[in-house]
């Protein structure tokens, strides 16, 4: 079946909008989770992330890959220059990057050139996953960077918003 004839399902899933008192990591993540939603909106695989630095959000982005037809517009990577450009350095020793799926090999990459302080995972991934799941590129022996690793915070959520989104595609192609 030609899938360009019918739109995607819209997506079944609703924002959440944590309380601002509370900026805590889940908080943070949430925000991730809402880009994830955008993404699928757009029908793209919904993984959202966002970059937050002394308390404040400096960047969020969703994945682009299929409307940008850009192999490198993945969630991390877009949200990585966003917050290069918010503060005027490539190096971001101070943010910490949250999102919904554990980066992959590029993005994972990226978050250790960029100096990122801490990374927050949702969802592991063990196929693609460079920050433990499948690989630890943190954990190269002549690295001269650390980052910071948090995994599994709203886990449930964002695997049940990705799985959905893979059955619905699944469906669509049968
Ligand atoms: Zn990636």
């Amino acid at each position: 079946m030609n899938t360009d004839l019918r739109p995607s399902q819209p997506c079944p899933f609703e924002k959440v909008f944590p309380s601002q008192l509370d900026r805590n990591d889940e908080f943070y993540m949430w925000l991730a989770y809402n880009q994830a939603i955008d993404a699928w909106k757009q029908d793209e695989v919904p993984i959202g992330a966002v970059i937050a630095l002394g308390g404040e959000v400096i960047a969020s982005a969703h994945n682009q890959r299929d409307s940008t037809r850009d192999p490198t517009a993945h969630a991390e990577i877009l949200a990585l220059t966003q917050a290069a450009r918010a503060i005027g350095d490539w190096r971001l020793n101070e943010a910490t990057l949250y999102v919904t799926k554990e980066p992959c090999p590029m993005c994972s990459g990226a978050t250790l050139m960029s100096r990122l302080k801490r990374v927050v995972y949702a969802v592991a991934d063990p196929k693609m996953g460079c920050l433990g799941g499948a690989l630890d590129l943190n954990a190269l022996p002549h690295s001269n960077h650390r980052l910071q690793l948090t995994a599994g915070v709203l886990e449930k959520p964002c695997l049940d918003l990705v799985q959905a989104y893979f059955r619905m595609k699944r469906r669509e192609d049968s």
